[in-house]
């Protein structure tokens, strides 16, 4: 009966276009439509363009510090990345869940074969950059996917101890060094041993920051490192 009144006071509408929909929470048919799957033209480990879908590029077959397996279901155009952007920067924490149940799909199937994930970690702020923006984009993707696969969020085993300049503001080159030494894997050996985590960022770029905290994560003892990005920044496709 609330919910009928609320619907009657605010209606319910997409989102990306505004247009009217039954229901909070969802696109519009047309929207759904403009959804665009990343193409497999990447390294299915560290997400680095390699032309074709490769299990691991070469630099990733020389690295154990890289990820295992990195999954980034949509290219970043509209409308995930008028969700992504309202979520980072206008406090539509709402929309996180819309994002993830839009993602569910696409990951979902290579999620259960990754199975046994011990944490869902997400991907850290700076304090500073926390305190400023009050809430932690991926942290909220990040609840939303554990709790769709039903295993617990740990937000207190990566941290980032530097703080560096907005990745979208840096070269490729530049990206890299900016957050080398930007994150720090705490927990005794124990603790960190042997686990398997799913990293969850809001979206892949260069993959500069997914690299650098999977390194400190199986610095720390992690033996597994997935990660998650909702949609993949291209070059064709940048907003
Ligand atoms: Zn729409
Ligand atoms: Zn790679």
């Amino acid at each position: 009966m609330f919910a009928t009144f609320l619907n009657f006071i605010f209606p319910p509408h997409c989102p990306s276009c505004r247009v009217g929909v039954p229901r909070h929470d969802q696109l519009c048919p047309d929207c759904s439509a403009g959804l665009q799957l990343s193409p497999e033209l990447f390294c299915q480990r560290c997400g680095s363009e390699t032309g074709s879908a490769v299990a691991s590029c070469s630099a990733c077959d020389h690295n154990p510090l890289a990820p295992d397996y990195l999954l980034a279901p949509f290219v970043f155009a509209p409308p995930i990345s008028q969700l992504l952007i309202g979520l980072k920067f206008s406090d539509h924490t709402q929309w996180a869940k819309l994002i993830v149940t839009l993602c569910w799909p696409h990951l979902h199937p290579t999620l259960q074969q990754q199975i046994p994930i011990d944490w869902v970690v997400p991907m850290p702020l700076h304090p500073w950059r926390l305190i400023s923006r009050r809430y932690n984009q991926s942290a909220l993707l990040a609840n939303k996917l554990a709790y769709l696969l039903q295993k617990p969020v740990a937000t207190n085993v990566l941290h980032r101890v530097r703080w560096t300049t907005p990745q979208t503001r840096l070269g490729a080159w530049m990206r890299q060094h900016n957050v080398a030494h930007a994150f720090q894997a705490v927990g005794s050996g124990d603790r960190c041993a042997g686990r398997s985590v799913l990293l969850v960022d809001d979206v892949l770029t260069t993959g500069a920051t997914v690299r650098a905290a999977t390194a400190a994560l199986k610095q720390a003892g992690i033996s597994r490192v997935g990660v998650v990005c909702m949609a993949r920044a291209m070059e064709q496709a940048k907003q």
